[in-house]
């Protein structure tokens, strides 16, 4: 969700020099590495050991997305599936979260498909699954078209839904039937007010609807995504009385002695694990959420921490 104080941020953050800041300097990279586990699919095997020594689960997301070529999609594509190797050889107890402009969405869509269908394919050889994360409403129609084609062949692929999207009441009625999972987060882009909830209680009372909707949909395993005290408390009130697997999902980085303590009362929880070279636009977006986050960006440049 959006502040507008967050658009600012996403405004300033867009523009090269400001990337180059945060990209190019130790202060930057500094900041990149609270929500990002590493460059390489090693560092982020270290993180993922510990934290399902920690009890956490894992889902791993290697940092990329809006490919402008072919080869760039298919990049990724190997990525992934080096990704689902590593969780193979290492028995992790992890999924992949995939963004599907990454693989080709966009640019060419019947591409983007056919690799999530391989990846999904390899995800049940090794005995797990894939989420796809969701973008920018320019994007829901196709993503979801992608998504049901494949889950209806694969079954082991769940979708992330938005609460401040408008649409997504609706969308629900298509996604609850093909039994996948499904993450529900507030949403994380600047969207216009045609397409979105701007008003942070609109946003949260949507969240609030959509998790009683889904926490009544037994056949969905139902990942709730929030490091929102009030989103956590409502969804573990309705909880009491749902019968399937559902987690508790939240970002490295954000409120990791929550999610130690929501394991330790014996919760599901996944730990959203990004890794890669291409953290630049993943890390705005945790800094829109949260503009102060920056302090800890200027605090380093300033030399005091
Ligand atoms: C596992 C997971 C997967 C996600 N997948 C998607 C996706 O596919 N598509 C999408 O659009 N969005 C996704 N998001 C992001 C999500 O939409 C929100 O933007 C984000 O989670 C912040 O919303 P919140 O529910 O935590 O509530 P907020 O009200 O934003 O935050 C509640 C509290 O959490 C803490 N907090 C939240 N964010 C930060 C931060 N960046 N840094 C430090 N503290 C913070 C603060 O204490 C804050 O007061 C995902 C989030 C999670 C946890």
């Amino acid at each position: 969700m959006v502040s507008a104080l967050g658009r600012a941020v996403l405004a300033i953050t867009d523009r090269s020099a400001v990337r180059s800041l945060f990209t190019k300097t130790a202060p930057g990279r500094a900041l990149s590495t609270r929500f990002v586990a590493g460059e390489t699919l090693d560092h982020a095997a270290a993180i993922a050991t510990e934290l399902n020594d920690g009890g956490a689960r894992v889902s791993l997301d290697h940092l990329g997305e809006h490919v402008s070529d072919v080869g760039q999609a298919k990049r990724a594509f190997d990525d992934y599936l080096e990704a689902l190797d590593l969780i193979d050889q290492h028995g992790l107890d992890a999924n992949i979260s995939i963004k599907l402009t990454q693989l080709g969405l966009g640019m060419d869509d019947d591409m983007a498909q056919m690799s999530l269908d391989q990846l999904a394919l390899r995800a049940a050889e090794v005995g797990t699954s894939v989420t796809v994360d969701m973008e920018e409403s320019a994007h829901t129609e196709a993503t979801l078209d992608v998504y049901e084609a494949v889950q209806r062949k694969r079954g082991n692929v769940g979708i992330a839904v938005q609460s401040y999207l408008r649409r997504t009441r609706d969308d629900l009625d298509r996604i609850i039937p093909l039994d996948g999972h499904v993450r529900l987060c507030k949403g994380a882009y600047a969207e216009p007010e045609s397409v979105a909830y701007q008003d942070d209680d609109e946003v949260d009372a949507s969240f609030d609807r959509l998790a009683a909707m889904l926490m009544g949909s037994e056949n969905v395993r139902l990942a709730i995504a929030s490091h929102d005290d009030a989103r956590l408390a409502n969804a573990r009130r309705l909880a009491t009385s749902r019968k399937a697997y559902h987690e508790y999902q939240m970002l490295y980085g954000v409120r990791a002695p929550l999610q130690r303590q929501m394991i330790a009362e014996g919760l599901n929880v996944r730990v959203y694990v990004p890794y890669g070279s291409a953290w630049y636009p993943y890390l705005t977006r945790r800094i829109a959420e949260r503009p102060a986050n920056l302090w800890f960006f200027l605090r380093a440049a300033a030399g005091r921490s």
